[in-house]
């Protein structure tokens, strides 16, 4: 966004309460790679150069990346900077900081999607002397006691720690909800290229049936490890990971799974064999040249009646680490414009309050939106918005179709 508004000459200052990057120096564990990969961080008037463009990136390369970009663009950015209120004014906004107060017309609330992890409020029935840890504390399994590890949550975050987890020597069971199960490669490319080039990751928010939905999918069942294995159900079975269903509720110490396992994977198999049909389709439209052909994986083995009960009390389960998802964090934002479910009211970014945008959130305007990727054709729109709205002018977004809105209708994720 800071490069967008240069572009059109807006005087305007970044304020970051830690460094540069920060959420990917202080919230990330210690193997994490990107789970795109490099040439998947396309940002306005800046891509990846290195010489390894289809790897995926460790998290002090992402740093680097991020702060060298800040640099090239010369953005303006005022580092230990921390908002700690944000209200309107007659000519726009007050925004308070640790360090002093700024006034603006405009403001873009760019301050991430995933600031606090969510935990269902049952975690407090965990039994005591069972650890528990959210992956923004979680560093790597030196950290767990020896023993048993329930991970809660079997999407981008849960699926990549249970693998690390076992292998470290600690059997995992793994509480399974609804996911979404891609390969991490499909006849020769990564499943992330297919997305990419068919479209799927540029589908506008108007073109999904169900936008709420659509906004609370879970992440893709993807890692970024260097030899590209999967890490979905299949694979983490064959590590010895012990699947159980989605965790319910825990009562008298006793964890209480849902029976829906075997459902949620056939659904999951479903929807990726949709997505593949997608990709096949479009790849014999356009005549992309593959030595691969159109091919299905085995359908997720679970198994036929998994344990609907585990008691905690045993001493079995050492640690639980909730992989339940994140959430932004507003407590600073004094602006009326939050839903009773305390998420911001908007319309594609543009914010139900004059001259208020919005950035970085799942399927803010296109389905890849929360990417690195996402973020420069947002800033894009928004900026243009933002622009028009201080000229005073018409404020309005060209009305696009994705080119393939119609297949994408049916992806059901
Ligand atoms: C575990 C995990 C793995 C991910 N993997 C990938 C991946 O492989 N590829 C990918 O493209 N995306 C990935 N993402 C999504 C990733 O978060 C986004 O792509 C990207 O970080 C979004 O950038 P952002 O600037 O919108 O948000 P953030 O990176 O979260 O940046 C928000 C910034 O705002 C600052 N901030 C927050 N509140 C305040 C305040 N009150 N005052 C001042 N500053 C504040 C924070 O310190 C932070 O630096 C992942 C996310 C998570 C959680």
């Amino acid at each position: 966004m800071s490069r967008c508004l240069t572009e059109r000459s807006i005087d305007h200052v970044v304020l970051e309460r830690g460094e540069v990057a920060n959420s990917w120096r202080t919230e990330r564990w210690d193997s994490l790679r990107l789970l795109t990969p490099s040439w998947l961080s396309r940002l306005p008037g800046y891509r990846y150069q290195g010489d390894d463009p289809h790897g995926y990136r460790t998290m002090p390369e992402t740093v680097a990346f991020l702060e060298r970009y800040a640099q090239a663009i010369s953005a303006p950015v005022h580092t230990g900077t921390a908002v700690t209120r944000v209200r309107r004014t007659e000519t726009g906004y007050s925004v308070a900081t640790d360090r002093g107060e700024w006034r603006s017309r405009t403001l873009v609330l760019a301050s991430g999607a995933c600031n606090v992890p969510t935990v269902p409020a049952f975690a407090q029935a965990l039994p005591p002397g069972i650890a528990a840890l959210t992956p923004m504390h979680y560093r790597n399994p030196g950290q767990l006691e020896e023993g048993g590890v329930l991970v809660v949550g079997a999407s981008a975050t849960g699926v990549q720690l249970a693998d690390e987890i076992q292998r470290s020597g600690r059997p995992v069971t793994l509480s399974v909800g609804e996911h979404i199960r891609v390969p991490r490669r499909y006849r020769g490319r990564d499943i992330l290229w297919w997305m990419d080039a068919a479209g799927v990751q540029d589908q506008g928010y108007e073109e999904v049936d169900d936008l709420n939905r659509a906004r609370n999918v879970p992440s893709l069942q993807l890692a970024g490890y260097p030899d590209c294995r999967d890490v979905d159900l299949n694979a983490l079975t064959a590590l010895g990971v012990r699947l159980v269903g989605r965790l319910a509720e825990i009562r008298d110490g006793v964890a209480q799974f849902s029976g829906s396992l075997v459902n949620l994977a056939a659904l999951s198999d479903l929807k990726m064999n949709r997505l593949l049909g997608l990709i096949d389709d479009w790849a014999a439209r356009n005549e992309v040249l593959c030595d691969v052909p159109p091919h299905r994986f085995e359908r997720t083995r679970v198994p036929a009646s998994p344990p609907l009960t585990l008691d905690l009390r045993r001493g079995e389960i050492r640690s639980v680490i909730w992989a339940t998802g994140f959430k932004p964090d507003y407590s600073w934002l004094d602006v009326p414009v939050l839903d009773r479910k305390g998420r911001i009211r908007h319309d594609g970014g543009v914010v139900d309050s004059p001259g208020l945008y919005l950035m970085g959130l799942q399927f803010l305007r296109r389905r890849k939106s929360a990417l690195i990727d996402g973020a420069g054709d947002d800033a894009r729109d928004l900026s243009a918005h933002l622009a028009a709205y201080l000229d005073g002018g018409a404020v309005q977004f060209a009305r696009q179709r994705s080119a393939a809105a119609d297949s994408l209708a049916s992806l059901g994720f």
